[in-house]
């Protein structure tokens, strides 16, 4: 009589879990991926491709592939919308789930878009940013509340909608656990001199990030141009003490240089300035990657505090010189605070579910016992450092189940 498969459970389908769940998989464990939102992909899946003339090695276009391989992997068994409310440790591990209603059906949805065309502007219907989320739509119930309920439920031509879906409950009982909840984007709005939420032409990375993305180039939020001057401001919400938040999030000197350059190469005439207070390595091909940042961008070693409105959407940012430290004011057509990784937002609540400690800064500690973390839950890191973690987490889980590779 042969074993029965080992069986994993993975909380967080961002690139970490993705990765994770992957590893797991060709080892031959059974793998339950339990994600909170309606699709596969955490932040990085809505970032852009970074590539000039050249391939920038960013990573962005490594969790689409990753994303593919894990929807047609058939030991790896996909929960949406689900959140863990319960875990019993007796041996292995049993963990109760609640899951959101799927009001567009899987099978019957053929992705045609038909209910986001018409209903995009409620927000009742939202999409996701990768063809390989099946379904790529979904049901925003709250902004739903707002709408003509027949009409929506009649939209779809393949009749997948379904607004009486019912939330139901799962139980997955797993030989071990894999963490992957993440990290929340800094709230921009926690910096108010930046105008952020007030003046439209205030961007973060992140929304920069799915901008391109989705538009394959930059233009400003209020007229649909392309920027003339773009500023950057870098360690929004990071290395600051007045929020607390001491840590350098590692990642955006990174995407906030590589987005500036292709800016400036989409736009050779465009300017662009970046603010900053320390340039992170960002591996190393480093030196190379700066030498041509700084022969193209404009770079003040110096943070702005205050910035303020001027005609047709503008922003003054008012800095001191580096160098004589007299108060410069200078005008951008947009400007893009460059967030960073804080803890995620389910922190506490997964410790306590899972036994892990939390670190002097909130983001998870692993304490053993058959749980183990990858990617950002457990601090600030990028696409790769995620996805070498997540191999490594896989590797620990696969030696406490008693698996060899
Ligand atoms: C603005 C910005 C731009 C960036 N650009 C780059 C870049 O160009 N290149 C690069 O290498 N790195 C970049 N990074 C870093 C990159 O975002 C991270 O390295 C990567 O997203 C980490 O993946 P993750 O899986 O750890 O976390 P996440 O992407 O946060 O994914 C976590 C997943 O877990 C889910 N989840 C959370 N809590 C629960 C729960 N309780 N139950 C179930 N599911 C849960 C979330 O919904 C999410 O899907 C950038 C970061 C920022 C802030
Ligand atoms: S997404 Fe990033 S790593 Fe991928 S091709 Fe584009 S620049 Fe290169
Ligand atoms: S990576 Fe750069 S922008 Fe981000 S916190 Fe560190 S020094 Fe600041």
């Amino acid at each position: 009589m042969t074993d029965k498969p080992k069986k994993a459970l993975v909380i967080g389908g961002g690139i970490a879990g993705l990765t994770a769940a992957w590893e797991l998989a060709q080892s031959q464990v059974d793998v339950e991926l339990v994600e909170k939102s309606p699709f596969l992909g955490g932040h990085s899946i809505s970032y852009c491709c970074k590539a000039t003339d050249e391939c920038v090695k960013c990573g962005a276009c490594s969790v689409d592939k990753m994303l593919a391989q894990v929807v047609s992997e058939p030991r790896i068994n996909v929960t949406l919308g689900a959140a863990v409310a319960k875990v019993d440790k007796g041996g292995k591990f049993t963990a109760s789930l609640d899951v959101a209603p799927a009001y567009i059906d899987a099978e019957k949805c053929d992705n045609c878009g038909e209910c986001f065309q018409e209903f995009r502007n409620t927000g009742a219907v939202v999409r996701g940013y990768s063809k390989n989320n099946t379904p790529l739509y979904a049901i925003c119930a709250d902004a739903a509340k707002d709408v003509d309920a027949a009409k929506l439920a009649g939209v779809c031509p393949k009749g997948a909608i379904n607004l009486d879906a019912k939330a139901t409950k799962k139980k997955i009982n797993a030989d071990t656990v894999v963490v992957a909840t993440g990290f929340t984007p800094f709230d921009a709005t926690k910096k108010p001199t930046y105008g952020y939420g007030v003046r439209d032409n205030v961007i973060t990375g992140m929304e920069l990030e799915a901008l391109i993305r989705q538009k394959g180039q930059v233009v400003r939020p209020t007229d649909l141009n392309p920027p003339a001057k773009t500023a950057f401001i870098q360690c929004v919400g990071s290395r600051d003490a007045r929020l607390g938040n001491l840590w350098c999030s590692q990642v955006c000197c990174a995407y906030g240089l590589r987005m500036a350059r292709k800016i400036k190469y989409a736009n050779p005439e465009a300017e662009v300035k970046v603010f900053y207070m320390d340039i992170q390595s960002i591996g190393k091909n480093f030196p190379a990657f700066y030498t041509q940042c700084k022969e193209e961008l404009g770079f003040v070693r110096n943070i702005p505090v205050d910035v303020y409105p001027e005609e047709e959407g503008r922003m003054r940012l008012s800095y001191a010189d580096e160098d004589t430290g007299e108060r410069k004011d200078e005008i951008f057509d947009l400007l893009v605070l460059s967030i960073g990784i804080t803890p995620g937002e389910d922190n506490a609540q997964v410790a306590e579910l899972f036994s892990l400690d939390q670190d002097q800064d909130g983001f998870l500690v692993e304490k053993g016992e058959g749980v183990f973390l990858a990617g950002t839950a457990a601090g600030p890191k990028n696409i790769p450092a995620s996805m070498a973690q997540a191999g490594f987490a896989a590797s620990e889980a696969l030696k406490y189940i008693g698996v060899t590779k």
